[in-house]
């Protein structure tokens, strides 16, 4: 399948040159790009799009989610809790997760981010409630089906209440299950060729629902298949206390003690973090997944972001669960961090255009990749279209590159491709009916929230 979009309005390519492009056409070619620039009248494709009036930009990218949890957002009795309560209240609800819950809570949250330009998305699953199979399985079905690129992971927890950890007994599991499953799910699924739909990350939940062995064994797992290691950590200063209580070491230290720095680790939120230890991620090319709107609504802090991009360490932008979002927005969350930001560090704050890098190149660099986050020759074809000839991009669009940040943008993308197929269109799902996403939706959300 050939694409050629003709007279494109204007290109954002977050390439390594940062061109912004005016009036250039884009070949793409199967999965990649294949040419950028002044294209001969005679060149052949089988989709010809005039996009005279498109701003086109890179795919984006989400660095940390938990879709299950699209179905237990907006309850009203958890919205003033912190973390560690917000928590306690959730995990008895999400004891009843199934199959049918992930199924439609994907559906539902890829969607979402989908509409909104995400062509490649991270999830962190780690609750597997006894005997309930095919969870990760599921996942990947449902992004086949939209079409979207997907990094799943096999999560996990193992220290419960009664070992002095935050979750309940009824959804931790042993270690030697985790770590079956996690190599079974590796073998399964994990392709790490160049535009690969499905990519296996290990991704213990947190230091205080999992053991030290657990997360030592993980990250050889990971290593001995090459695959990434994600958790969350300097998430809340409750962590960071019940880190130095239990192991006497603030949690960076705990987690490099358990061989959990390098260029395959990259931590959710990265709130807490000292200079030092700014330090230590950016010599050891350890990476943060940013999610602002999360730490923000569970009153977590906010994440040295100058500090983490002056010191050259590998930030990526990311929705986090949809339960401490409580959406699934990319282009929300760019404005969010670009505000964010700017009331908390003023001139040193990150421009629209920073916090743009940081949701393609910053979150490509995080997954490890390098052929997805930037449109040029050889990547591949991730892009989303928004008009430029609406009023409501008055004036905006004379700094397209910055818009997501500064002005916000409240619409779904007109046009969404992934590695070459069209995925969105006119802001509708073009491989899903959004009644039938609707309908089993909202049957799996009655019986997940009933059965609580
Ligand atoms: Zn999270």
């Amino acid at each position: 399948m050939k694409t050629l979009l003709r007279n494109i309005h204007t290109l954002v390519t977050c390439d390594d040159a940062d061109r912004i492009l005016h009036g250039v056409d884009m070949l793409c070619d199967g999965p990649a790009v294949a040419a950028i620039g002044q294209l001969p009248d005679d060149t052949r494709a089988d989709d010809v799009i005039d996009a005279g009036n498109l701003i086109v930009y890179p795919g984006l990218i989400n660095t940390h989610h938990h879709l299950y949890q699209y179905f237990t957002r907006n309850l009203p009795a958890l919205q003033k809790y912190e973390l560690f309560d917000w928590l306690t209240a959730l995990y008895d609800i999400w004891e009843g997760l199934d199959a049918e819950t992930v199924r439609y809570s994907s559906l539902a949250g890829l969607g979402e981010l989908m509409r909104h330009g995400c062509t490649t998305c991270f999830d962190h699953h780690y609750v597997f409630p006894n005997g309930r199979d095919g969870l990760i399985e599921t996942q990947f079905e449902v992004a086949d089906q939209l079409g979207i690129r997907m990094t799943a992971s096999r999560g996990s927890m193992n220290l419960s209440r009664k070992d002095g950890g935050l979750p309940p007994e009824s959804v931790v599991q042993d270690t030697d299950t985790i770590l079956l499953d996690s190599e079974r799910l590796i073998k399964a699924y994990h392709d790490p060729s160049r535009f690969s739909m499905h990519r296996m990350v290990l991704a213990p939940c947190s230091p205080f629902s999992v053991t030290a062995d657990l997360l030592r064994e993980s990250a050889a797992l990971a290593r001995q298949y090459g695959v990434l290691l994600h958790t969350h950590l300097c998430e809340t200063i409750d962590e960071e206390n019940f880190t130095l209580a239990r192991t006497g070491m603030r949690p960076l230290a705990y987690m490099q003690s358990l061989g959990w720095v390098g260029n395959d680790v990259f931590y959710a939120h990265g709130i807490h973090f000292n200079d030092e230890e700014i330090r230590l991620l950016a010599e050891t090319g350890t990476g943060i997944a940013h999610c602002p709107c999360s730490n923000m609504k569970l009153a977590s802090g906010t994440a040295r972001i100058p500090d983490l991009l002056a010191a050259g360490v590998k930030v990526g932008l990311a929705v986090d669960g949809s339960a401490s979002n409580d959406g699934s927005n990319l282009m929300d969350e760019m404005r969010a961090a670009y505000l964010l930001h700017r009331a908390v560090w003023g001139k040193r704050a990150p421009s629209g255009y920073d916090i743009l890098r940081l949701a393609t190149r910053g979150s490509a660099s995080l997954l490890g990749r390098d052929d997805i986050g930037r449109l040029s020759v050889g990547c591949a074809a991730d892009f989303f279209c928004i008009r430029a000839d609406r009023s409501d991009l008055l004036c905006a669009v004379r700094s397209p590159e910055d818009l997501f940040g500064t002005v916000g943008y409240h619409r779904a993308a007109d046009l969404v491709y992934v590695n070459g197929v069209k995925t969105v269109e006119d802001g509708e799902l073009t491989r899903m009916d959004d009644g039938a996403i609707l309908e089993g939706g909202t049957r799996a959300v009655h019986r997940l929230l009933d059965r609580a």
